[in-house]
């Protein structure tokens, strides 16, 4: 029995690290991919977990099944490729410190999962179904993700969506608005941020912004991350916003991955269907993923950043 499976993009980024003695850029591998970054935060909380993916048949494919291997994710759906390579990104900081991304997938292994790779088995067995918008920008994976969700809708599997806008890896702004829009139909709790809910509604507004999309879908929760002002939530009984917690923030990467890993675990502690939350379990399982967030910029990286549960709690015991 695993608790949450996740399917979804695995690649290597590159980010910056310095200059070599001729004075050529560096850049140093890092496991790369929302969903993993959301597993690996379970995991590190005791949550089971199993990822589902494909990666190449090269020593990137073998780093990256080893990192999960490594996180305690079993990787039973892990699939390596014969024919393509694991997907690369390069990261650039840009002067005003924001980073961009340049992909190497044309194609990468991840977007080349096919539909009968998936273990339906693994994802209707799971308390909680995972996944993203970056296995739907491209066929067969498109295809794949969606067999996933079918099969975790069949057996009522709660399931859970991030959208992770990346406009380099789509055709089009509007064909990404379209297919995110498509998985906000399967989804139960989605965690979106300010400007993915603009992008997708073209409303600025949290309140009316996310009061669209649960009219329009049939979600239990809706999270907006604001970054360092918190989340802003819409849940059957109301809104509210919790704000985040002042660290010494150095690298933002994953921030919302942790958060929402922190969240699923929440979650799943309470061991009771979404319909039996209260607000107040609500805005302290939201509480608890802003600190495990903010716990996660103080260090470089996604999964090396994500802090243990007794300093979350420290830092919650803090604001109390
Ligand atoms: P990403 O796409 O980089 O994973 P995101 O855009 O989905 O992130 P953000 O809104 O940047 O998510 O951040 C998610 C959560 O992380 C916030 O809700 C907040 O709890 C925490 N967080 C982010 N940045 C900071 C910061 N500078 N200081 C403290 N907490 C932060």
């Amino acid at each position: 029995m695993v608790d949450v499976v996740a399917l979804g993009e695995l690649l290597i980024d590159f980010t910056p690290a310095g200059k070599s003695a001729n004075g050529n850029a560096l850049f140093e591998s890092n496991p790369g991919g929302a969903p993993a970054n959301v597993l690996a935060t379970l995991a590190k909380f005791n949550t089971t977990t199993a990822f589902i993916g494909k990666v190449g048949n090269d020593q990137f494919g073998s780093f990256l099944m080893e990192t999960l291997q490594k996180n305690r994710i079993d990787t039973q759906g892990l699939i390596y490729s014969k024919d393509v390579n694991t997907t690369l990104a390069f990261v650039h900081l840009k002067e005003d410190g924001d980073r961009s991304f340049q992909f190497y997938r044309s194609p990468g292994a991840d977007i080349m999962l096919q539909e009968q790779e998936v273990d339906v088995e693994l994802v209707q067995q799971a308390k909680i179904f995972h996944f993203g918008s970056l296995s739907m920008t491209h066929e067969p994976a498109k295809t794949a993700t969606l067999k996933a969700l079918h099969a975790a809708k069949e057996k009522d599997v709660l399931i859970s969506f991030d959208p992770n806008l990346r406009p380099a890896l789509w055709e089009s702004l509007s064909q990404a608005k379209e297919t995110i829009l498509e998985g906000m139909q399967y989804a139960d709790v989605l965690k979106i941020s300010d400007e993915e809910l603009e992008f997708t509604t073209g409303i600025r507004n949290l309140e009316e912004g996310s009061q669209f999309l649960f009219e329009k879908f049939e979600l239990k929760v809706v999270l907006v991350t604001l970054g360092v002002n918190g989340c802003f939530y819409r849940f059957g009984k109301g809104t509210g916003h919790m704000t985040g917690f002042q660290v010494g923030t150095i690298d933002t990467t994953g921030a919302g991955d942790l958060f929402f890993g922190a969240f699923l675990h929440q979650f799943l502690q309470k061991d009771v269907s979404w319909e039996a939350i209260k607000t107040e379990e609500l805005e302290a399982m939201i509480l608890f993923a802003n600190a495990v967030a903010a716990l996660g910029t103080t260090k470089k990286g996604a999964i090396p950043a994500i802090p243990s549960l007794d300093e979350a709690r420290q830092l919650l015991e803090g604001r109390n």
